[in-house]
């Protein structure tokens, strides 16, 4: 299958989980994907990955933080491959903790990396998507960002920013061809949730699923909103957490 042929993707955050499973399988479709992240070994590991099963990928060294960084990443990936046609909005972290014991610093990061960096990705590229008539952006929200849950207030704020602006953007840039959308996912086995262990599986427990999803079960959502097989589908957020938020 060679849906996205000719086209591009940058996805943030595909050094690891989601985003590394979201650029594989975009690339097994046939588009250009550029990865970024701050780990250059991983990173490189998952564009031999791609390229050894015959699809094209790049990596682009990216700590984000802020507008700058942000740009500069929009920048060198448009200079690597010309125009970005699909961008998804992976990058993220997600601290758990008591409000009391959450300091300024950590605040910042999370509503850095999750929220202002999505931001101004957005403002640097959907521009120049919506000149070319088409274009999606897919942010990667969380189920958190649907319920109050205790110590995880600060990540599911910012991710409900985040579906916030899914909706805004789909509102602004929808009418010019670009498709703005996000999944939501549930409780996923990745790097970064690795550290959970047994929580995660109670975390998946309430769902009807009654498991934690895998990456490529997020990915398979995200290429859906990628490709055109989504072409009437404009500011959706996407469950895709077993059933969490249904129930
Ligand atoms: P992960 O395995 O921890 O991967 C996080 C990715 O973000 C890595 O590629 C990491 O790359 C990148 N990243 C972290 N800090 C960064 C920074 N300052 N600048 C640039 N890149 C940075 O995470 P994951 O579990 O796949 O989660 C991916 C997304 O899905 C996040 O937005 C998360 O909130 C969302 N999500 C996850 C779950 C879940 O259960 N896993 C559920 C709902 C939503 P480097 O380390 O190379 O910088």
């Amino acid at each position: 299958m060679s849906e996205l042929q000719g086209k591009t993707a940058l996805v943030t955050g595909g050094t690891s989980g989601i985003g590394r499973g979201a650029a594989i399988a975009l690339a097994n479709i046939g588009a250009r994907v550029v990865i970024s992240g701050r780990d250059e070994v991983r990173g490189t590991q998952v564009v031999q990955e791609i390229r050894s099963a015959g699809g094209q990928a790049d990596f682009l060294a990216s700590d984000l933080r802020d507008e700058a960084s942000a740009r500069s990443l929009a920048g060198r990936a448009r200079e690597l491959v010309g125009h970005v046609d699909v961008l998804v909005n992976n990058a993220g972290i997600y601290p758990f903790g008591p409000t009391e014991k959450t300091s300024e610093q950590e605040f910042d990061a999370v509503v850095a990396l999750n929220v202002k960096a999505p931001y101004f990705l957005v403002a640097e590229l959907a521009p120049d998507m919506a000149k070319h008539g088409h274009g999606a952006v897919i942010n990667v929200t969380t189920m958190a960002a649907e319920f109050g849950a205790s110590g995880m207030g600060l990540y599911g704020a910012s991710k409900a920013a985040l579906a916030l602006l899914t909706k805004s953007w789909a509102a602004e840039f929808g009418p010019y061809g670009v498709r703005v959308n996000a999944v939501s996912p549930g409780p996923i086995r990745t790097d970064g949730t690795a550290g959970m262990g047994d929580d995660l599986d109670q975390l998946a427990a309430a769902a009807p699923a009654g498991r934690p999803g895998s990456v490529e079960e997020v990915a398979e959502a995200i290429v859906f909103l990628a490709t055109d097989r989504a072409s009437f589908v404009h500011g959706a957020i996407l469950p895709v957490d077993g059933g969490r938020i249904a129930v």
